[in-house]
């Protein structure tokens, strides 16, 4: 599955969509982490629940370097500098936008000193081989023209052992015309390139020069009814004072995303640059 778009479209996107939907997420820009049928959170507590998780498995320690790759609004980068004291983080985004509401998010959370964000893309990361000790992609990679290009660009910039870890919606095949269609529009709607699954990451991250150091499918963490997310979304447009028209997106569009959404999968990965 590819569709045609350029890094200045999903730029563009970010630019116009991001504060309403980082607005309806409590700040992130990706899906949430529930515990079971019964979690009754919220979607910022669910969706700082997935960062969480990604900030364990990262396993940075004080003093790092950390690339933040698509760092949206800048909310897990922050919340990422809190939970581990000293480390550096840089993130960067193709959305001039991201680059100003992060910056400001991490002045106001006052860890300005170690987080910072610059405009750049990582289809050609700006930076020296080897001068990160840690790279995280939270719900990204989905966005960018050629995973190829952006791991063997990830595995140039980490040190040797440095690690990697990463979050994405999981590539799934309706069984039927109708499902695969509305599946393909979702996704060009929400700026989405190409979907892979475990096993093409484990090609791409091993053809990158990298090793896969864990593999897990939360599908059943990440999945949820249309019933629980109306729910949700009703209450996140309450307490933010937005109204559905502002959001700007029509029932059937609401009904064929809902409809694809409680398909789709999610998968984390991380690896491990060998030290040489
Ligand atoms: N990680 C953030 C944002 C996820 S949304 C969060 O979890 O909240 C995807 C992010 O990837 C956006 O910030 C988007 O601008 C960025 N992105 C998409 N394509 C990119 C590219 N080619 N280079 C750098 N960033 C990119």
């Amino acid at each position: 599955m590819q569709t045609e778009l350029t890094t200045a479209d999903v730029g563009r996107f970010f630019d116009e969509k991001g504060d309403m939907l980082a607005e309806l997420m409590g700040g992130n820009i990706h899906f949430a982490y529930w515990t079971g049928d019964d979690d009754d959170s919220g979607f910022a507590e669910a969706t700082d629940r997935l960062t969480d998780h990604m900030i364990e498995l990262l396993d940075a320690r004080p003093g790092e370097r950390v690339l933040d790759l698509g760092c949206g609004r800048g909310r897990p980068a922050v919340r990422l500098a809190r939970a581990v004291p000293d480390l550096r983080i840089v993130g960067i985004s193709v959305s001039t936008k991201d680059i100003a509401a992060a910056t400001e998010l991490a002045a106001a959370a006052g860890v300005a000193d170690r987080v910072r964000f610059e405009f750049a893309d990582a289809m050609a990361l700006p930076f020296a081989a080897g001068s990160f000790d840690a790279v995280w992609a939270v719900e990204s990679l989905l966005h960018m023209p050629d995973r190829r290009t952006v791991l063997r660009g990830i595995a140039d910039v980490l040190r040797p052992g440095g690690r990697l870890a990463l979050c994405d919606v999981s590539a799934t095949e309706p069984d039927t015309e109708a499902g695969r269609a509305a599946l393909a529009e979702t996704l060009k709607g929400w700026m989405v390139h190409s979907l892979t699954d475990l096993d093409g990451y484990r090609e791409l991250i091993a053809d990158a020069g990298l090793r896969v150091t864990g593999a897990i499918d939360v599908s059943h963490r990440t999945r949820y009814s249309k019933a629980k997310v109306t729910e949700l979304l009703a209450r996140s447009v309450a307490d933010s004072g937005l109204s559905f028209a502002e959001i700007d997106l029509p029932p059937e569009v609401w009904d064929q995303a809902f409809a694809v959404f409680e398909q789709m999968g999610y998968l984390i990965v991380t690896a491990e640059r060998p030290a040489v």
